[in-house]
């Protein structure tokens, strides 16, 4: 594995650990949810595993467990913010050409307005 449970140097493992103040929408053992400090739209949570894997490009055969538990709480997070029925959007931005601006597996859930294809049209932000 090439993983570390905590990266002691990681925004969002400090968040995990409670060292830095995050709005929680939904947590378990394996996944935090906390809503985006600039939010891109009304509902925009931030969907994290636990423990620290930097990227997607980083997951191993033995992270399926994981990513699954992302997706499944991405489903939690969407009920209990009121856009299950609605519609959302799940983004996770990878690597340098993406904008991925922490290096902490994290997906974006979006929604509570009507969104435009493709995504980010000119996108301006840089936060990913
Ligand atoms: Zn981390």
């Amino acid at each position: 594995m090439n993983t570390t449970f905590h990266n002691p140097e990681c925004l969002f493992c400090r968040i995990v650990r409670g060292e830095i103040p995050a709005t929680v929408v939904y947590r378990n053992e394996h996944v935090l949810a906390f809503r985006d400090i600039a939010p891109a739209a009304p509902q925009h949570v931030l969907i994290i595993p636990v423990r620290h894997i930097a990227s997607l490009s980083d997951l191993q055969p033995e992270d399926l467990d994981i990513a699954g538990h992302i997706l499944l709480a991405a489903r939690q997070v969407a009920e209990i913010t009121g856009v299950l029925d609605s519609g959302y959007r799940l983004v996770f931005n990878n690597g340098p050409d993406a904008l991925q601006s922490v290096f902490h597996i994290h997906g974006h859930l979006t929604g509570g307005r009507r969104m435009g294809w493709p995504p980010f049209p000119g996108e301006a932000s840089i936060h990913g």
